[in-house]
Protein backbone atom coordinates (compact mmCIF):
# COMPACT_ATOMS: atom_id res chain seq x y z
CA UNK A 1 0.00 0.00 0.00
CA UNK A 2 2.77 2.57 0.73
CA UNK A 3 4.60 1.82 -2.65
CA UNK A 4 1.41 2.06 -4.89
CA UNK A 5 0.49 5.11 -6.19
CA UNK A 6 -2.80 6.87 -6.54
CA UNK A 7 -3.67 7.39 -9.97
CA UNK A 8 -7.64 8.64 -9.40
CA UNK A 9 -10.95 7.63 -7.40
CA UNK A 10 -14.10 6.38 -9.08
CA UNK A 11 -17.61 6.05 -7.67
CA UNK A 12 -18.41 2.33 -8.64
CA UNK A 13 -20.11 -0.56 -7.08
CA UNK A 14 -17.48 -2.16 -5.26
CA UNK A 15 -17.28 -5.77 -5.54
CA UNK A 16 -15.65 -6.29 -1.81
CA UNK A 17 -18.47 -4.39 0.44
CA UNK A 18 -20.96 -4.36 -2.14
CA UNK A 19 -22.39 -1.01 -2.27
CA UNK A 20 -21.82 1.62 -4.69
CA UNK A 21 -19.17 3.55 -3.29
CA UNK A 22 -15.57 5.71 -4.25
CA UNK A 23 -12.44 3.21 -4.93
CA UNK A 24 -9.29 4.18 -5.25
CA UNK A 25 -7.40 3.18 -8.51
CA UNK A 26 -3.71 3.27 -7.91
CA UNK A 27 -0.89 1.58 -9.37
CA UNK A 28 2.77 -0.58 -7.67
CA UNK A 29 5.85 -2.27 -9.07
CA UNK A 30 4.94 -6.06 -8.90
CA UNK A 31 7.47 -9.18 -9.56
CA UNK A 32 5.76 -11.96 -11.18
CA UNK A 33 7.95 -15.37 -13.01
CA UNK A 34 6.97 -15.87 -16.62
CA UNK A 35 8.98 -18.43 -18.76
CA UNK A 36 11.09 -19.39 -15.96
CA UNK A 37 12.33 -15.50 -15.68
CA UNK A 38 11.30 -13.31 -13.16
CA UNK A 39 10.38 -9.95 -14.47
CA UNK A 40 8.83 -7.00 -12.83
CA UNK A 41 6.40 -4.66 -13.96
CA UNK A 42 3.32 -1.78 -13.55
CA UNK A 43 0.25 -3.16 -11.94
CA UNK A 44 -2.83 -1.59 -11.46
CA UNK A 45 -5.43 -2.40 -9.37
CA UNK A 46 -8.55 -0.69 -7.12
CA UNK A 47 -8.16 -0.18 -3.88
CA UNK A 48 -11.24 0.01 -0.98
CA UNK A 49 -10.63 1.87 2.02
CA UNK A 50 -14.06 0.18 3.67
CA UNK A 51 -12.74 -3.20 3.26
CA UNK A 52 -10.72 -5.45 5.99
CA UNK A 53 -6.74 -5.06 6.09
CA UNK A 54 -6.31 -7.96 4.44
CA UNK A 55 -8.85 -8.18 1.48
CA UNK A 56 -9.11 -4.51 0.14
CA UNK A 57 -8.10 -4.73 -3.48
CA UNK A 58 -9.80 -5.90 -6.30
CA UNK A 59 -9.11 -6.06 -10.39
CA UNK A 60 -11.71 -5.90 -13.18
CA UNK A 61 -10.99 -8.33 -15.96
CA UNK A 62 -10.09 -5.87 -17.88
CA UNK A 63 -7.31 -4.46 -15.66
CA UNK A 64 -6.06 -8.17 -14.87
CA UNK A 65 -5.65 -8.86 -18.73
CA UNK A 66 -3.53 -4.94 -19.01
CA UNK A 67 -1.38 -5.78 -16.01
CA UNK A 68 -0.68 -9.32 -17.66
CA UNK A 69 -0.18 -7.60 -20.95
CA UNK A 70 2.33 -5.58 -19.20
CA UNK A 71 4.35 -8.18 -17.32
CA UNK A 72 4.47 -10.39 -21.16
CA UNK A 73 6.00 -6.89 -22.08
CA UNK A 74 8.24 -6.38 -19.49
CA UNK A 75 9.73 -9.89 -20.21
CA UNK A 76 9.83 -9.35 -23.87
CA UNK A 77 12.00 -6.12 -23.45
CA UNK A 78 14.58 -8.08 -20.98
CA UNK A 79 14.43 -10.54 -23.50
CA UNK A 80 15.09 -7.78 -26.44
CA UNK A 81 11.59 -8.90 -28.46
CA UNK A 82 9.40 -6.72 -29.95
CA UNK A 83 6.38 -5.82 -26.93
CA UNK A 84 2.83 -6.25 -28.46
CA UNK A 85 2.68 -2.81 -29.15
CA UNK A 86 5.68 -2.69 -31.13
CA UNK A 87 3.97 -5.73 -33.38
CA UNK A 88 0.78 -3.48 -33.54
CA UNK A 89 2.84 -0.91 -35.29
CA UNK A 90 4.49 -3.20 -37.49
CA UNK A 91 1.12 -4.59 -38.84
CA UNK A 92 -0.56 -1.08 -38.71
CA UNK A 93 2.47 0.11 -41.06
CA UNK A 94 0.92 -2.34 -43.88
CA UNK A 95 -2.32 -1.15 -42.71
CA UNK A 96 -3.01 -4.95 -42.52
CA UNK A 97 -5.52 -7.10 -40.18
CA UNK A 98 -3.75 -9.36 -37.65
CA UNK A 99 -5.49 -12.71 -40.12
CA UNK A 100 -4.20 -11.11 -42.75
CA UNK A 101 -0.30 -10.77 -41.16
CA UNK A 102 -0.79 -13.76 -39.52
CA UNK A 103 -0.92 -15.13 -43.07
CA UNK A 104 1.84 -13.32 -45.01
CA UNK A 105 3.71 -14.63 -42.82
CA UNK A 106 2.34 -18.28 -42.83
CA UNK A 107 1.51 -18.88 -39.05
CA UNK A 108 -1.74 -19.78 -38.47
CA UNK A 109 -4.54 -16.89 -38.00
CA UNK A 110 -4.82 -16.50 -34.81
CA UNK A 111 -1.03 -15.96 -34.05
CA UNK A 112 -0.49 -12.59 -34.54
CA UNK A 113 -3.91 -11.98 -32.70
CA UNK A 114 -2.74 -13.39 -29.69
CA UNK A 115 0.88 -12.23 -29.80
CA UNK A 116 -0.76 -8.42 -29.58
CA UNK A 117 -2.59 -9.66 -26.38
CA UNK A 118 -1.60 -12.86 -24.76
CA UNK A 119 1.15 -14.66 -25.55
CA UNK A 120 5.04 -14.21 -25.63
CA UNK A 121 6.53 -14.88 -29.67
CA UNK A 122 9.23 -17.27 -29.99
CA UNK A 123 12.03 -15.89 -31.33
CA UNK A 124 12.12 -17.54 -34.58
CA UNK A 125 8.50 -15.39 -34.82
CA UNK A 126 10.26 -12.35 -33.56
CA UNK A 127 13.14 -12.09 -35.69
CA UNK A 128 10.41 -12.66 -39.03
CA UNK A 129 8.30 -9.59 -37.51
CA UNK A 130 12.00 -7.79 -37.38
CA UNK A 131 12.45 -8.72 -41.73
CA UNK A 132 9.36 -7.05 -42.46
CA UNK A 133 9.27 -4.02 -39.93
CA UNK A 134 10.11 -1.48 -42.55
CA UNK A 135 10.92 -3.63 -45.69
CA UNK A 136 8.12 -3.95 -47.80
CA UNK A 137 10.77 -6.26 -50.20
CA UNK A 138 10.80 -8.80 -47.44
CA UNK A 139 6.83 -8.29 -46.90
CA UNK A 140 6.70 -8.98 -50.50
CA UNK A 141 8.67 -12.00 -50.90
CA UNK A 142 6.72 -13.24 -47.62
CA UNK A 143 3.43 -12.60 -49.69
CA UNK A 144 4.90 -15.00 -52.57
CA UNK A 145 5.78 -17.88 -50.66
CA UNK A 146 2.13 -18.36 -48.89
CA UNK A 147 0.04 -17.03 -51.62
CA UNK A 148 -1.70 -19.83 -51.33
CA UNK A 149 -2.73 -18.94 -47.75
CA UNK A 150 -4.89 -15.99 -49.21
CA UNK A 151 -8.29 -16.86 -50.08
CA UNK A 152 -9.59 -15.34 -53.48
CA UNK A 153 -8.87 -11.64 -54.47
CA UNK A 154 -7.64 -11.38 -50.80
CA UNK A 155 -3.60 -11.80 -51.80
CA UNK A 156 -4.21 -8.84 -54.60
CA UNK A 157 -5.45 -6.57 -51.92
CA UNK A 158 -2.26 -7.31 -49.38
CA UNK A 159 -0.43 -7.04 -51.88
CA UNK A 160 -1.76 -3.48 -53.21
CA UNK A 161 -1.17 -2.59 -49.39
CA UNK A 162 2.56 -3.87 -49.04
CA UNK A 163 3.07 -2.02 -52.57
CA UNK A 164 1.71 1.65 -50.86
CA UNK A 165 4.19 0.99 -48.30
CA UNK A 166 7.20 1.03 -50.73
CA UNK A 167 7.61 4.99 -51.27
CA UNK A 168 10.88 5.30 -49.87
CA UNK A 169 12.12 1.96 -51.13
CA UNK A 170 13.11 2.49 -55.05
CA UNK A 171 9.41 2.11 -57.01
CA UNK A 172 11.49 1.69 -59.71
CA UNK A 173 13.50 -1.72 -58.42
CA UNK A 174 10.21 -2.69 -57.36
CA UNK A 175 8.10 -2.13 -60.60
CA UNK A 176 10.83 -3.99 -62.32
CA UNK A 177 10.71 -6.74 -59.91
CA UNK A 178 7.12 -6.98 -60.04
CA UNK A 179 7.46 -7.76 -64.00
CA UNK A 180 10.06 -9.88 -63.56
CA UNK A 181 8.31 -12.13 -61.29
CA UNK A 182 5.74 -12.33 -63.59
CA UNK A 183 8.86 -14.20 -66.18
CA UNK A 184 10.06 -16.42 -63.60
CA UNK A 185 9.35 -18.93 -65.66
CA UNK A 186 10.41 -17.82 -69.02
CA UNK A 187 14.41 -18.11 -67.64
CA UNK A 188 15.40 -19.25 -71.03
CA UNK A 189 15.36 -18.24 -74.06
CA UNK A 190 12.88 -20.20 -76.42
CA UNK A 191 10.00 -19.58 -79.16
CA UNK A 192 8.07 -18.20 -76.60
CA UNK A 193 10.17 -15.17 -75.99
CA UNK A 194 11.94 -14.97 -78.97
CA UNK A 195 14.39 -16.60 -77.79
CA UNK A 196 15.75 -13.71 -75.80
CA UNK A 197 15.34 -12.49 -72.03
CA UNK A 198 13.11 -10.45 -70.66
CA UNK A 199 14.98 -6.83 -70.82
CA UNK A 200 13.53 -4.05 -69.34
CA UNK A 201 15.96 -1.72 -70.44
CA UNK A 202 15.23 -1.84 -73.86
CA UNK A 203 11.14 -2.18 -73.30
CA UNK A 204 11.26 1.07 -71.44
CA UNK A 205 12.94 2.53 -74.73
CA UNK A 206 11.02 0.86 -77.19
CA UNK A 207 7.85 2.05 -75.83
CA UNK A 208 9.27 5.59 -74.73
CA UNK A 209 11.01 5.17 -78.36
CA UNK A 210 7.13 4.51 -79.83
CA UNK A 211 5.69 7.27 -77.79
CA UNK A 212 8.21 9.58 -79.04
CA UNK A 213 6.62 9.36 -82.99
CA UNK A 214 2.65 8.07 -82.25
CA UNK A 215 0.66 10.85 -81.01
CA UNK A 216 -2.32 9.42 -79.15
CA UNK A 217 -0.46 6.12 -77.97
CA UNK A 218 -3.14 3.97 -75.89
CA UNK A 219 -2.05 0.53 -74.30
CA UNK A 220 -4.34 -1.40 -76.95
CA UNK A 221 -2.63 -0.27 -79.40
CA UNK A 222 1.04 -0.32 -77.67
CA UNK A 223 0.58 -4.28 -77.08
CA UNK A 224 -0.21 -4.63 -80.98
CA UNK A 225 3.49 -2.40 -81.80
CA UNK A 226 5.12 -3.80 -79.32
CA UNK A 227 4.23 -7.57 -80.65
CA UNK A 228 4.49 -6.43 -84.53
CA UNK A 229 8.21 -5.18 -83.22
CA UNK A 230 9.18 -8.36 -81.79
CA UNK A 231 8.09 -10.31 -84.45
CA UNK A 232 9.43 -8.43 -86.79
CA UNK A 233 12.46 -8.46 -85.55
CA UNK A 234 12.22 -12.14 -84.91
CA UNK A 235 11.24 -12.66 -88.77
CA UNK A 236 14.33 -10.65 -89.79
CA UNK A 237 17.17 -11.78 -87.81
CA UNK A 238 15.29 -14.66 -85.51
CA UNK A 239 15.57 -13.07 -82.71
CA UNK A 240 12.84 -10.53 -80.65
CA UNK A 241 13.23 -7.13 -79.26
CA UNK A 242 12.09 -7.05 -75.47
CA UNK A 243 11.91 -10.81 -74.47
CA UNK A 244 8.25 -9.98 -73.91
CA UNK A 245 6.06 -13.42 -74.06
CA UNK A 246 2.87 -13.11 -75.54
CA UNK A 247 -0.72 -14.43 -75.48
CA UNK A 248 -3.57 -15.05 -77.65
CA UNK A 249 -6.16 -12.25 -76.67
CA UNK A 250 -9.57 -11.27 -78.08
CA UNK A 251 -7.95 -8.10 -78.70
CA UNK A 252 -5.10 -9.52 -80.19
CA UNK A 253 -1.40 -10.24 -78.69
CA UNK A 254 -1.07 -9.18 -74.90
CA UNK A 255 1.93 -9.69 -73.22
CA UNK A 256 2.10 -11.73 -70.04
CA UNK A 257 2.49 -9.25 -66.92
CA UNK A 258 1.34 -6.33 -68.83
CA UNK A 259 -0.48 -4.62 -65.91
CA UNK A 260 3.06 -4.69 -64.29
CA UNK A 261 4.30 -3.56 -67.26
CA UNK A 262 2.46 -0.26 -67.46
CA UNK A 263 3.24 0.24 -63.94
CA UNK A 264 7.48 0.38 -65.06
CA UNK A 265 7.99 3.74 -63.23
CA UNK A 266 10.41 4.73 -66.16
CA UNK A 267 7.29 4.92 -68.76
CA UNK A 268 5.03 8.02 -68.55
CA UNK A 269 1.35 6.33 -68.34
CA UNK A 270 -1.40 8.63 -67.73
CA UNK A 271 -4.95 7.43 -66.73
CA UNK A 272 -7.64 9.32 -69.18
CA UNK A 273 -10.92 9.07 -69.40
CA UNK A 274 -12.54 8.65 -73.13
CA UNK A 275 -15.82 10.18 -74.12
CA UNK A 276 -17.95 6.99 -72.68
CA UNK A 277 -15.71 7.26 -69.75
CA UNK A 278 -13.54 4.57 -69.77
CA UNK A 279 -10.23 4.73 -68.06
CA UNK A 280 -7.64 4.48 -70.56
CA UNK A 281 -3.99 4.51 -70.20
CA UNK A 282 -2.11 7.16 -72.52
CA UNK A 283 1.06 6.41 -73.28
CA UNK A 284 3.95 9.48 -74.03
CA UNK A 285 7.88 9.66 -74.22
CA UNK A 286 9.55 9.14 -71.23
CA UNK A 287 11.71 12.23 -70.38
CA UNK A 288 15.89 11.43 -70.52
CA UNK A 289 15.14 7.82 -72.20
CA UNK A 290 18.27 6.25 -73.07
CA UNK A 291 17.86 4.96 -76.40
CA UNK A 292 21.52 3.59 -77.21
CA UNK A 293 19.88 0.81 -75.64
CA UNK A 294 18.31 -0.50 -78.95
CA UNK A 295 20.58 -1.46 -81.60
CA UNK A 296 20.50 0.56 -85.04
CA UNK A 297 18.89 -2.82 -86.13
CA UNK A 298 16.24 -2.56 -83.28
CA UNK A 299 15.42 0.63 -84.32
CA UNK A 300 15.21 0.44 -87.78
CA UNK A 301 12.55 -2.47 -86.81
CA UNK A 302 10.92 -0.09 -84.62
CA UNK A 303 10.81 2.38 -87.38
CA UNK A 304 9.19 0.03 -89.74
CA UNK A 305 6.52 -0.64 -87.24
CA UNK A 306 5.98 2.46 -86.60
CA UNK A 307 6.05 4.07 -90.20
CA UNK A 308 2.89 1.36 -90.52
CA UNK A 309 0.68 1.44 -88.05
CA UNK A 310 1.06 5.12 -86.40
CA UNK A 311 -1.97 6.64 -87.92
CA UNK A 312 -4.33 3.43 -87.29
CA UNK A 313 -6.66 3.19 -84.44
CA UNK A 314 -7.08 0.68 -81.63
CA UNK A 315 -9.55 -1.27 -83.00
CA UNK A 316 -8.20 -1.19 -86.90
CA UNK A 317 -4.52 -2.65 -85.63
CA UNK A 318 -7.09 -5.17 -83.88
CA UNK A 319 -8.37 -6.11 -86.91
CA UNK A 320 -5.16 -6.34 -89.10
CA UNK A 321 -3.98 -8.78 -85.58
CA UNK A 322 -6.60 -10.80 -86.38
CA UNK A 323 -5.89 -11.89 -89.99
CA UNK A 324 -2.39 -12.88 -88.78
CA UNK A 325 -1.78 -16.79 -88.63
CA UNK A 326 -0.05 -15.83 -85.24
CA UNK A 327 -3.55 -14.83 -84.23
CA UNK A 328 -5.72 -17.97 -86.59
CA UNK A 329 -3.28 -20.55 -85.43
CA UNK A 330 -3.50 -20.16 -81.55
CA UNK A 331 -6.86 -20.55 -79.00
CA UNK A 332 -7.71 -18.24 -76.78
CA UNK A 333 -5.23 -17.48 -73.69
CA UNK A 334 -2.37 -19.90 -75.66
CA UNK A 335 1.14 -18.70 -75.88
CA UNK A 336 1.85 -17.23 -79.51
CA UNK A 337 4.97 -19.09 -80.82
CA UNK A 338 7.37 -17.24 -82.37
CA UNK A 339 7.78 -19.35 -85.12
CA UNK A 340 4.15 -18.20 -85.82
CA UNK A 341 4.70 -14.76 -84.86
CA UNK A 342 7.71 -14.63 -87.99
CA UNK A 343 4.53 -15.45 -90.74
CA UNK A 344 2.97 -12.10 -90.40
CA UNK A 345 2.50 -10.51 -93.67
CA UNK A 346 5.01 -7.94 -95.17
CA UNK A 347 4.99 -4.16 -94.59
ZN1 LIG B 1 -15.76 -1.22 -0.96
Amino acid sequence: METSTLIKKVHMNCPLCDKMHEVEERTRLATIALKGDKVTYEERFYFCANADDDENEFETGLMTNENLLNARNAYRIKHGLLTSNEIVDIRESYGLSQVDLARLLGWGEATISRYESKAIQDEAYDTMLRLIKDNPLQALEFLKKNADKFPGLKRVEVKSKIVEKLDSYGKEYLTRQALEGEYASFEEPCDSNGFVLLDIDKLEAAISYIAENVSNLFKVKLMKMLWYADALSYKKCGLAITGLVYRHNEMGALPIGHYSLMNLEKLDVREEISLNYDTMLHVYPSEGMNYDVLSNKEKAVLDSVIKKFKNYKAQEIVNYMHEEKAYTGTNPGEIIPFSLAKEIRDF
